[in-house]
């Protein structure tokens, strides 16, 4: 079936002046940007295909609408040639997984990073040969039989894991699950990164296992831990400790408020054969540097990476308060001339704001910085160049040195 077909999706229809952001390669549809005396949204239901059409009645794509939420509508694809099925999905993953098998030796990276890779709603991390998918969107949702067929083709995986429990998908009234979609799991499932084994878990996991978009950012570590004393701060599974130990570095704390990835690092240390320069310390990240300070232990290395602070707009004086305060705490433990690797995930934190927020702790100890690199996600979470929202990951390396 084609949308051409005399079973054809019906349209949602755009206002007059509407299709403009979408030809310029922006994919989102905003309820307001809806003729709905043409194509009412009550119309259709939640992650139901659709072709978009423009005022003057030309189609743009095809796409899905969730009649619920305030982006309604995703383009998916341009042109009407193609419905939106298992085999316009394997087409674009085989595009996906051109771009990662051109990058990678090793099959562990995220396959499908969204409206970047042209499957807006959906993302898929590797680990091996076990998948972990995520849906954002009713469309996608919608459509989770035909993407694990898709997935089956294109990658013939051992397990799909479905991580169905972000935050995000409440915008558009998806309930919250993590499941096994399709498989077996036998632990442990891995996540490698430069010879080194993480242990992941994909179901109880954060996110959808393990952050694959500062991989590009630890693989720059080597020269400024080589002999340091390193602090990882918001460690996660240990990502930067590990990698920084394995790099040289003569002594590695990580510290991160969860149990269980606090257990997952000593595994993980161990694995690798690092335990014996790495510890594992469970704290809030303000309350340890706090105490760091009063204990006037010193880092030669501090890295920052913490969750994102600002997850609505709303949240954004607070949020950049927060990054401002742990950077300024970040120095204050920092040795003489020590080097700060900060980062922000937070789309609403500018790349500019966090620098800035950096400089101003940096004053307020009248302390200098100098940037020596600046970081951005990795290239398996490409960004649209139409979609802001894409480029989310900034962070810099600084030295930081006294007057
Ligand atoms: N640096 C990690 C990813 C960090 S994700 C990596 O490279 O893989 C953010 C982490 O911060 C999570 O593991 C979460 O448990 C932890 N976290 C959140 N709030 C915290 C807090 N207040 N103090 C310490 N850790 C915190």
């Amino acid at each position: 079936m084609t949308p051409s077909d005399e079973t054809a999706y019906p349209a949602l229809y755009l206002k007059r002046g509407e299709d403009t952001r979408l030809r310029a390669g922006h994919l989102w549809v905003f309820s307001n940007e809806v003729d709905v005396k043409r194509s009412p949204l009550t119309g259709f239901e939640a992650g139901a295909p659709c072709v978009i059409v423009d005022a003057g009645d030309k189609p743009l794509g095809i796409g899905y609408v969730n009649p619920n939420s305030l982006i309604c509508a995703r383009l998916v694809h341009r042109g009407i040639a193609h419905a939106l099925d298992r085999s316009l999905i394997v087409h674009k993953l085989n595009v996906a997984l051109a771009l990662r098998t051109h990058l990678y030796t090793e099959p562990y990276y995220r396959l499908v990073f969204g409206e970047a890779d042209g499957l807006p709603g959906l993302t898929v991390d590797r680990y091996g040969d076990v998948l972990v998918a995520q849906t954002t969107t009713a469309g996608m949702e919608r459509m989770k039989d035909e993407i694990a067929a898709a997935l089956l083709k294109v990658i013939k995986p051992t397990a799909i894991v479905w991580k169905n429990d972000a935050g995000i998908r409440a915008l558009e009234q998806l309930p919250d699950y993590a499941d096994l979609g399709y498989g077996e799991l036998t632990p442990p499932v891995l996540a490698i990164e430069s010879g080194l084994e993480f242990e992941i878990d994909p179901i109880g996991g954060q996110k959808t296992g393990w952050f694959y978009d500062q991989r590009a950012n630890r693989d720059l570590l080597g020269p400024y831990v080589r002999g340091a004393r390193v602090l990882d701060m918001f460690s996660y599974l240990g990502g930067w400790g590990l990698r920084a130990a394995a790099a040289g570095a003569k002594e590695v704390v990580c510290v991160d408020a969860s149990a269980a990835a606090v257990a997952a690092i000593g595994r993980n240390a161990q694995r690798n054969r690092l335990g014996e320069r790495v510890t594992a310390v469970r704290a809030d990240a303000f309350d340890y540097l706090k105490a760091q300070r009063e204990a006037r232990e010193r880092y030669d290395v501090v890295i920052l990476d913490p969750p994102a602070f600002i997850k609505r707009k709303k949240d954004f004086a607070e949020g950049r308060l927060a990054y401002r305060r742990i950077n300024e705490m970040a120095m204050q433990i920092l040795a003489k001339d020590g080097i700060l690797i900060t980062c922000s995930c937070s789309y609403h934190m500018a790349r500019a704001t966090l620098l800035e927020a950096v400089q101003q702790g940096a004053r307020h100890l009248d302390r200098h910085v100098q940037v020596l690199a600046q970081l951005q996600q990795a290239p398996d979470h490409p960004v649209h160049p139409a979609i802001p929202e894409t480029d989310y990951l900034k962070g810099f390396i600084c030295r930081v040195t006294s007057a």
